[in-house]
């Protein structure tokens, strides 16, 4: 089969042929039909967050379907866990020291074939085409615990608005939250996206919303952005990081935190978050608006994301070529 390998950091995908790979017990073959594409990705191309035994197929947004079945199933982040740890028994999988994560340490989606243990993997909603699927296995899935954690706040801001923000706009708007969405400055299509798809306010990162926020989560990579979303949250209020790897943190004076603010990070995903997003994303109903690539345009589809050439999320379709 085709596939798109990582082989070390700084240097673009691979694509060479390699077997099919045999399922273990416990394990689905997939044809691969749709994988969608993760600023993690950009992380771990770029050495940010280490991938431990290349060479290594990424991609961990995988709409598949079962060989010899036809089921479509989707594959995230999360692999494989213990289920011994004191973090698996109290329902915080997502913690796991020894947990293994798709297209990091388990050859992942952008290939014509993947194997996924069937117990981490979640049956894909019927209206959903598969392309239009993908980004809500990671994106979706994690930007839905990230909102979680904001608890009830009723203004919340997102930082960063591509594939999780332009989900989550619309899941927060369905659940009567008023949706504050800070691009980078200049991203007139940006802005112009998120008003479209429900956001109250648009405007720069650098600019202050018309209203304090309750909550923020910050989804770009940037640690400057978290003493600006604390200034902009009110007493009380949460923010919330919702990528595997931010830029430093610059200091800031402790002000910023007083008044009971909370500063958080969000890692990976359990398998509840996930049956939770994809039962609630068909009845808002959330629609995603994607780019599709070829695999043979892997490498392109990640430059892309990096140099924000489009709204909404990236997603690679091996079955075009
Ligand atoms: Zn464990
Ligand atoms: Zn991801």
């Amino acid at each position: 089969m085709r596939a798109m390998v990582f082989r070390a950091p700084g240097q673009p995908l691979e694509a060479i042929e390699m077997p099919v790979p045999a399922p273990g017990p416990g394990q689905l073959l997939l044809e691969v039909k749709a994988c969608g594409v993760c600023r993690t990705d950009l992380h771990l191309l770029d050495g940010e967050v280490a991938i431990a035994a290349p060479p290594r197929v990424l991609g961990h947004q995988i709409v598949g379907e079962v060989v010899g079945e036809g089921r479509r199933v989707g594959v995230p982040w999360l692999g494989w866990t213990c289920g011994e740890c004191d973090y698996c028994r109290s329902g915080r999988e997502n913690l796991c020291p020894r947990a293994l994560f798709t297209g990091c340490d388990i050859d992942g989606g952008f290939a014509e074939h993947a194997v996924a243990d069937a117990r981490y993997c979640f049956p894909i909603p019927p209206g959903y085409p598969d392309e239009q699927a993908a980004p809500l296995l990671c994106a979706g899935l994690i930007g839905h615990r990230a909102l979680r954690m904001c608890g009830d706040a009723a203004r919340i801001g997102f930082y960063g608005f591509g594939a999780a923000a332009h989900i989550l706009v619309q899941v927060a708007v369905a659940e009567g939250r008023e949706v504050f969405a800070f691009t980078r400055a200049g991203d007139a299509e940006g802005q112009a996206f998120a008003r479209q798809l429900g956001a109250a306010w648009a405007g720069a990162s650098g600019e202050s919303p018309p209203e304090v926020l309750d909550a923020a989560v910050i989804f770009a990579p940037v640690g400057d952005l978290v003493p600006a979303a604390l200034a902009a949250v009110a007493p009380g209020g949460t923010v919330v990081c919702g990528g595997i790897h931010m830029s430093d943190i610059p200091t800031f004076p402790y002000e910023l935190l007083w008044g009971e603010r909370t500063l958080r990070s969000v890692a990976n995903l359990t398998r509840r978050d996930g049956e939770e997003l994809l039962e609630l994303a068909p009845r808002v109903p959330v629609e995603t608006e994607v780019t599709t690539y070829p695999l043979g345009a892997a490498n392109e589809a990640l430059a892309d994301l990096r140099a924000g050439r489009f709204v909404g999320a990236a997603v690679v379709v091996p079955g075009a070529g």
